[in-house]
C-alpha cells in the first residue's frame, strides 16, 4: 500500500509516473541499459534532455528570449550563482519572507551590496509585505524574491512591480503548481524535489539580457552561459532526475497542463483550509490572503497533542505531518502529486483525533 507523504521536500511523485519509471528501470527504451547507466552524450538521452526542456517550455509558456536550463546544487546554490551572474552595479535588493529568502539575502551579502528592503519578520513571516516599485533602488541589478515560502506557508498573490529593475524569484515549492507570467520575471529558479521530481536537478529559467553580466570571479560551473551553451551538457548532468522530470512533465501536460493543475490545486488547499478555519481545535496562523497553496502548517492547542498527532497520523498512513522546527506544530505540504483522497484522508483524522482530544 501507498502512504501519503505530507512531506516540504523530497515528496510525492505521481504513481502513473513511478509506475512507468518502473518498467523502463532495466531497459530504457530498447537499449538494454537504464538511464542511470546512459551517457550523457548518447542520442536516447539527448532525446530526454531535449524533451524535458520542451516540455517545460510548453507548460509554463516560456518565451523564446529566456533560455532554460537542467543543473546540479539545488535552489541554495542560486543563492550565491544569482548575485555572481547579475552583476552591473553590484547592488540587490531582497524582499525576505521566510528562511529561504533569508539564507538567499545572506549567501548574495558575501557577493555584492545586497539590502532587505521589505520584511515580515517582524510577525513571524506570516504575511507578505506591500511592495511597490519605489521601495526599490532604481539602479539595483535586481530584485529578489521567493514566490512561495515552503516553511511560514505563505505566497505571494501575483509578481511585484519593480519597474525596470529585473525580478528574480525562487520558485522551488510552487513551480508548475500554479500559472505564473514568465515575462514578468528576469530569472525563475526551482529545485526540483517538491513539485517536479526527484532532488539532483535544479532548473534555471534566464532572460537572454542577464545572461552576460557575470563577476569576474564567477565559477564555471555557477555560471549560466557555460550550461546555456551546452545547453545542459557542459558536464554530466543529474540524468536520471532531469529523465523522471520529463516523465512528470509529460503527466501534467495529460492531464490538461499548469491550469487544470491549479484548479485542483485550488480545490485541496481550499478544502484543508476551510476545515481548519471551522474548527476551534486547529489553527493557522497566515493571514488568509498570503496563504500558500502548496504548504499548510497550523497547530493543535498544545505541543503535546502536536506530537501526539503527528505520530498517531503517521500510523494512520499519514506521513511526515511535523512542522517546520522554526514553526513548529503541523504542515502538510500538498504539492502537485498529492491527490485529493489524500486530503479527505487527513481531514478525516483530524477530525477524529479533535474528538478524542478535545
Ligand atoms: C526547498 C527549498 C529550497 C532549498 O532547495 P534545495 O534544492 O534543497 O537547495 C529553497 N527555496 C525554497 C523556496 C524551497 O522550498
Amino acid at each position: 500500500m501507498r502512504n501519503y507523504n505530507f512531506s516540504a521536500g523530497p515528496s510525492m511523485l505521481p504513481l502513473e509516473v513511478l509506475k512507468s519509471v518502473q518498467e523502463e528501470l532495466l531497459d530504457f527504451g530498447g537499449t538494454g541499459i537504464s538511464v542511470m547507466e546512459m551517457s550523457h552524450r548518447s542520442k536516447p538521452y539527448e532525446a530526454i534532455n531535449a524533451e524535458a526542456e520542451q516540455l517545460l517550455r510548453e507548460l509554463m509558456n516560456i518565451p523564446e528570449n529566456y533560455d532554460v536550463i537542467f543543473v546540479q546544487g539545488g535552489a541554495s546554490t542560486q543563492f550565491e550563482a544569482i548575485p555572481l551572474n547579475i552583476c552591473k552595479n553590484r547592488k540587490a535588493d531582497y524582499v525576505v519572507t521566510g528562511n529561504f529568502a533569508n539564507k538567499s539575502f545572506k549567501e548574495a551579502q558575501k557577493y555584492t551590496d545586497a539590502v532587505c528592503v521589505a520584511s515580515s519578520k517582524d510577525k513571524n513571516y506570516s504575511y507578505i509585505p506591500k511592495l511597490s516599485k519605489d521601495m526599490f533602488r532604481p539602479d539595483a541589478d535586481y530584485v529578489h524574491i521567493c514566490y512561495n515560502n515552503t516553511i511560514f506557508g505563505t505566497r505571494y498573490t501575483e509578481a511585484p512591480d519593480t519597474g525596470s529593475v529585473p525580478l528574480v524569484a525562487d520558485i522551488s515549492s510552487c513551480i508548475l503548481s500554479q500559472e505564473i507570467d514568465v515575462t514578468k520575471f528576469g530569472v525563475l529558479y526551482a529545485g526540483a524535489q517538491k513539485n517536479v521530481g526527484p532532488a539532483g536537478v535544479t532548473i534555471v529559467i534566464v532572460r537572454k539580457d542577464l545572461q552576460n553580466m557575470c563577476q569576474d570571479i564567477c565559477p564555471t560551473m555557477l555560471k549560466w552561459s557555460t550550461q546555456i551553451a551546452e545547453h545542459s551538457l557542459y558536464n554530466t548532468p543529474p540524468a536520471f532526475s532531469t529523465y523522471v522530470a520529463m516523465k512528470v512533465f509529460r503527466h501534467l501536460k495529460e492531464i490538461g497542463g499548469v491550469k487544470a493543475m491549479q484548479k485542483i490545486n485550488e480545490k485541496k488547499a481550499k478544502m484543508l483550509y476551510d476545515y481548519i478555519d471551522s474548527s476551534s481545535f486547529y489553527t493557522n496562523s497566515v493571514e488568509k490572503e498570503y496563504r500558500s497553496l502548496m504548504n499548510v502548517p497550523f497547530v493543535s492547542p498544545s505541543a503535546e497533542l502536536d506530537a501526539k498527532f503527528v505520530s498517531e497520523a503517521a500510523k494512520d498512513g499519514l506521513l511526515t505531518l511535523k512542522g517546520h522546527r522554526l514553526v513548529g506544530g503541523m504542515r502538510a505540504s500538498i504539492y502537485n502529486a498529492m491527490p485529493i483522497e489524500g486530503i479527505e484522508k487527513l481531514i478525516a483524522f483530524m477530525k477524529k483525533f479533535e474528538k478524542e482530544n478535545k
